[in-house]
């Protein structure tokens, strides 16, 4: 059977944009894969939440949850009269269901594309041994010898006679692994060596593992070194206790203080921020941090999360797991932005990006959904906050930016 050339480009970009709407579905694991070359992503690694036990992924679906007990959430089912801000959410929530159910019916109707999503997500090769435990950066970042851990980057031997264009990067080098901006200088993957676990850097990536306390070191020299991109996703609070074991949250206030303005370009940055769907955080958004920021002309998005059998992972009204989360994207230096470099993205249009789930909490990545819209002259420079992975060319911070590094999630290719 002949398949589609919309298919064909997206078993190729992992990108499948669907006719005439503003849908996409995407295989987070092939866009991924865009910043390497001798290692590639293991999609049963990525997508094991799709195959862990009934239970986990409840508990998984329950991000979004406030900490309230089973019995407390079902007294609340009850008809009651709503206060302000529930009835503007619920107000919001009918807009994003009936523009949700058209996306996910749309996707529904691709010919081929749901009979092949078992294979996007297959589980035979997850061969990780399991022999090291995978390493907790946020504690070991905590510890009071923290300044004295080291990574040791292992550089590609180079053959004889052809050293002089790696320059001194040939070899072992041994470098502080926290506090400090740590780079992979050369096209291909380095190879990096923490404690008997190996690392995967793609090639022109750089990171710097720190605590927020730290984020001011990575704001430029000059404004025109700035960023060009800034993808953002907050560890917001949640109210749930079990969020607490993945990673720790902050309280809103303290993302008012982060340097997004300094960390941007003066020629205009794209912002991209990941939020919950709490309308008191979308609130705190708009009327606090997108002005403290200094984020003007902004668009919503929905990222909707699908199961590997085409259906939601949650119903669209279960009030605290719904099967969506927002993704707004707003510019800073909007008047120095060239008007012929920015497809400014249009308030009317809202964009919806589907995709299956990876663990808790991974976002799919936006680097070549944005392309068209960030501004700036090429080539841009992009940077992640919060950032639990690295990209090929991008500069990505956060306490665990190695977290899904570890080679546990990479296969040779
Ligand atoms: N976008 C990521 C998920 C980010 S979750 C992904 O797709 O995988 C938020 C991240 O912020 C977590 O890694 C958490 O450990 C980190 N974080 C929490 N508090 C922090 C702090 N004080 N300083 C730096 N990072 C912090």
């Amino acid at each position: 059977e002949s398949i589609s050339e919309e298919f064909k480009s997206f078993l190729d970009s992992g990108i499948y944009r669907l006719d005439g709407s503003k849908v996409v579905f995407v295989d987070p694991v092939r866009l991924l894969n865009d910043s390497y070359s001798r290692f590639g992503v293991s999609p049963s690694a990525y997508y094991s939440r799709s195959f862990q036990s009934t239970d986990r992924e409840r508990v998984e679906e329950e991000d979004n949850a406030p900490s309230i007990s089973k019995k407390k959430r079902k007294r609340k089912k009850r008809p009651r009269d709503l206060n302000e801000r529930e009835k503007s959410a619920e107000k919001r929530h009918q807009e994003a269901k009936s523009l949700l159910l058209k996306a996910h019916r749309a996707f529904l109707e691709v010919a081929g594309l749901q009979a092949f999503l078992p294979k996007l997500v297959k589980c035979e090769e997850f061969t990780h041994d399991g022999e090291t435990e995978e390493k907790n950066f946020i504690e070991l970042g905590s510890h009071w010898q923290a300044p004295l851990y080291e990574i040791a980057l292992c550089f590609p031997k180079s053959h004889e006679g052809e050293d002089s264009w790696l320059g001194n990067h040939v070899g072992r080098t041994v470098v502080p692994l926290f506090n400090n901006l740590i780079s992979n200088e050369t096209n291909d993957e380095v190879e990096a060596e923490f404690n008997n676990s190996q690392y995967i850097l793609p090639g022109r990536s750089c990171f710097y593992m720190s605590d927020l306390r730290q984020i001011r070191n990575l704001i430029p020299a000059k404004s025109d070194q700035g960023f060009n991109l800034i993808v953002i996703d907050p560890p917001w609070e949640n109210g749930s206790v079990r969020q607490k074991a993945v990673f720790p949250t902050l309280p809103n206030r303290y993302f008012l203080y982060l340097p997004v303005k300094e960390l941007a370009h003066a020629e205009g940055a794209l912002v991209a921020l990941w939020m919950t769907n709490r309308e008191k955080l979308r609130m705190f958004v708009e009327k606090d941090l997108f002005p403290a920021w200094g984020v003007s002309n902004v668009t919503l998005c929905y990222w909707l999360k699908v199961k590997p059998d085409g259906s939601l992972i949650g119903e669209l009204d279960l009030f605290h797991h719904r099967p969506y989360e927002y993704l707004l994207l707003g510019y800073i230096n909007m008047e120095n932005i060239n008007s012929e470099c920015t497809p400014a993205v249009n308030l009317e249009d809202a964009h919806v990006i589907i995709s299956i789930p990876g663990v808790h909490s991974r976002k799919p990545p936006l680097g070549k959904l944005l392309w068209d819209h960030i501004p700036g002259t090429k080539p841009v420079k992009c940077i992640e906050l919060f950032a639990r992975e690295l990209v090929a060319g991008w500069s990505c911070w956060g306490n665990e930016p190695l977290h899904f590094q570890d080679s546990r999630y990479f296969m040779e290719r």
